[in-house]
């Protein structure tokens, strides 16, 4: 069972961990700690990576979801940012394809918004160009019946004239788990729900953590030469523990987005739109829903749990009616909803959206590096980054270059973007009498690859109804090949049905308990706990809260 990401014998594993001497310990399961466990494992260094809730369970499941150079930072002149993650799209379209999709972007010019057609356009060159964007996807400037011609529910009263141009949309805990299975492939070890309760220190360095491993609530120690927190916003925490939080500390802000079935916003591509103060918003649709988001406010309170209030989503929907010409929409039309922290770094007299996305690494006495800040598109160079430095700090480490660049992250990949799209003409043609959707094999893929076809084959075999003979499938894989261990593991970050199919996971959520009962062999009580924390999620995201 080695090389793989699961925890069917997790003691055993564990004790293995307890027992190594690992050259690198990463703190954090988000994708800036997968990326750095894979590439740190290609260059050949022993790696172990922990994660105290599940993987991806911090910001890097609440993001927009899009892999792209972030066209508003040129406002603020991050020139740097906007060609590094712009030429990091192609990068990641090449690396995975099947969780990188080319999304063709509308940004409306309107009447007093932030942008006139020839600023909007000026900047879109300059982002093409810094982003080495293909002549044949470069921006297109659309006059105001074309705009209306390709988006027509958009506010005529408002619309001067558009400019449409190519972006990415992605996956981004789906991006995370595979990250993470890529890194175990290549010999790393992975655990979730598995917190890092203390360092342990020789002569003032850090040699080793001590853990709290919450299925067992024991802890457990593991010994190393080099220890990176990558805990996202939890990272000025770990500094405090190991007493070397000075200097720039992080500023948190909260982003919501919201969820409605696409025909309450049928947008046919996705739009970045003016909030017109001073903020932009994206509508993206995507299968059966649309989602909107997102919002931008300062964030001091409980840090485990991050919600989406009425006066966030009023925000958002307010922006929605003013920009599209739509019967209005409605707090009650909203199904689903999720809100993460940005872990920005602070700036004197600096609004929360003039502060920088940039990456920063914190070097302490003790010998931790702490990374925070960037961006999920960006997470491959982040990557890069520190693991020269940890090569450039620890003479025993191999001294290769970094090889994640042409690195295909799945390990049954596309060769490119058109194996893509042919095997889901070809899946949706051969099982359409069979009752599979094209949503169903449109949304297989995406989220499994090419496993999608075993878990359809497998459950057209089941006496199951379809729905549940699916779900059945993607749970098995889920647990087996992906370290799930509770259900909302895989509702939520295996699957991302709680957001984009939420009608699926309240039908069925007996089921999905049951199928997690029978794998773990669950007593009553476990499943009764088990089954309240589901519902309350379940509460958090779909009902809107003061
Ligand atoms: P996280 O994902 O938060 O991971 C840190 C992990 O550390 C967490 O899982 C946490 O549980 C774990 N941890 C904390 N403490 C401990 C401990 N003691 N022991 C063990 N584990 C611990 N970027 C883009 O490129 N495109 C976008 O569209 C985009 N949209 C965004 C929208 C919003 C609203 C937000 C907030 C961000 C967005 N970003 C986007 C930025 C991107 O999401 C983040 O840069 C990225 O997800 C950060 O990942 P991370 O791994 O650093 O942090």
């Amino acid at each position: 069972m080695d090389k793989i990401l699961t925890n069917v014998n997790r003691a055993e594993r564990l004790r293995k961990s307890t027992q190594t001497q690992y050259d690198l310990i990463v703190i954090g399961g988000g994708i800036t700690g997968a990326g750095i466990a894979l590439d740190a494992t290609l260059r050949g260094i022993k790696t172990l990576l922990i994660e105290k809730k599940d993987f991806a369970s911090g910001t890097s499941s609440k993001s927009t979801k899009l892999i792209h150079g972030g066209l508003r930072y040129l406002k603020q002149f991050e020139f740097g940012i906007v060609r590094e993650t712009g030429l990091e799209r192609a990068v990641a379209h090449n690396n995975i394809p099947h969780l990188v999709h080319p999304e063709k972007m509308l940004l409306p010019i309107v009447k007093k918004g932030s942008f006139s057609k020839w600023s909007a356009s000026l900047a879109i060159s300059v982002y093409d160009r810094l982003a080495a964007v293909r002549e044949k996807d470069r921006k297109k400037v659309l006059s105001r019946s074309e705009a209306l011609e390709s988006e027509p529910i958009l506010n005529p009263q408002l619309l001067k004239s558009a400019i449409a141009y190519s972006e990415y949309r992605t996956d981004d805990a789906r991006l995370t788990i595979e990250t993470i299975k890529a890194a175990c492939r290549e010999g790393a070890e992975a655990f979730n729900y598995l917190e890092l309760d203390s360092f342990l220190y020789h002569n003032e360095k850090i040699v080793g953590v001590k853990c709290l491993d919450h299925t067992t609530k024991g802890f457990l120690l593991f010994k190393c030469t080099q220890v990176v927190s990558a805990a996202g916003p939890w990272v000025d925490k770990l500094r405090d523990i190991d007493g070397s939080k000075k200097g720039d500390t992080l500023h948190l802000t909260k982003g919501v987005h919201i969820v409605v079935p696409h025909e309450k916003l049928p947008v046919k591509s996705a739009v970045y739109f003016d909030a017109f103060d001073s903020r932009m918003l994206f509508a993206i649709p995507r299968g059966k829903i649309t989602y909107i988001g997102t919002s931008d406010t300062n964030f001091t309170k409980d840090m485990n749990r991050i919600l989406c209030t009425k006066k966030d989503a009023q925000y958002i929907i307010d922006k929605v009616n003013r920009m599209f010409e739509m019967p209005d929409l409605k707090l009650e039309d909203i199904i689903s909803t999720w809100a993460g922290l940005r872990p920005l770094i602070s700036a004197e007299g600096k609004s929360n959206s003039e502060l920088s996305r940039k990456d920063e690494i914190f070097e302490s006495p003790s010998n931790l590096i702490s990374i925070a800040g960037g961006k999920l598109t960006g997470f491959r160079k982040m990557a890069e980054r520190v693991v020269d430095l940890i090569i450039e700090k620890n003479d025993t480490f191999p001294e290769k270059e970094s090889l994640t660049k042409k690195y295909k992250i799945h390990s049954d990949s596309f060769v490119n973007y058109e194996a893509y799209q042919s095997l889901k003409s070809s899946l949706t043609e051969k099982y359409k009498s069979r009752g599979i959707s094209s949503y169903d094999v449109w949304y297989l893929l995406t989220t499994f690859g090419k496993h999608a076809i075993s878990i359809i084959e497998n459950a057209l075999l089941s006496d199951l109804p379809l729905e549940q003979a699916l779900m059945q499938e993607e749970i098995q894989y889920s647990i087996k090949f992906e370290s799930s261990l509770e259900p909302d593991d895989y509702f939520n970050r295996r699957s991302g049905r709680i957001y984009f199919d939420i009608a699926s996971v309240k039908n069925n959520l007996d089921f999905i308990l049951s199928q997690f009962k029978d794998a773990f062999s669950w007593d009553q009580e476990k499943l009764t706990a088990s089954k309240a924390a589901c519902q309350s999620l379940i509460d958090d995201v779909s009902v809107i809260k003061d």
